[in-house]
């Protein structure tokens, strides 16, 4: 497996870009889901709940790599990280993933993409 590297990358590329096109209903449907996720965290302490980057453009392109990962490939892995091709392995990518047990997440405030930052975070 790819070896991890510990920071965001400065410019996120967004690898999952493939043949079949995604349609912006398609985006706006994913952010929806995401959004809903969010709401989940109704038990969570404040201190550890997390929100969509309200960095719209850059939400809506990692939207478009998820889906166009999904239809290229399968699943919905990240968009900014690098399938092995083992699916055992592969499944820690499929977005969302663990990401509040990345070193990002304790350094940062977010996901490994910055799709997820932490409610409480200090620009
Ligand atoms: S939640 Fe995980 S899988 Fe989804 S964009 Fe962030 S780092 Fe990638």
């Amino acid at each position: 497996m790819r070896q991890q590297e510990n920071t965001v990358p400065q410019n996120t590329r967004c690898i999952g870009l493939g043949e079949e096109e995604v349609t912006e209903q398609e985006i706006d449907t994913q952010l929806r889901i995401w959004s809903n996720f969010v709401k989940l965290q109704v038990h969570t302490l404040p201190e550890n709940r997390f929100v969509l980057n309200p960095d719209t453009p850059r939400v809506r392109l990692l939207a478009k790599g998820v889906l166009s990962n999904e239809k290229n490939h399968g699943l919905k892995y990240c968009p900014c990280r690098i399938t092995t091709g083992e699916r055992f392995l592969d499944l820690k990518l499929i977005c969302p993933c663990n990401f509040q047990a990345q070193r990002t997440w304790r350094e940062k405030g977010e996901c490994w993409c910055s799709l997820f930052v932490k409610a409480n975070k200090k620009e």
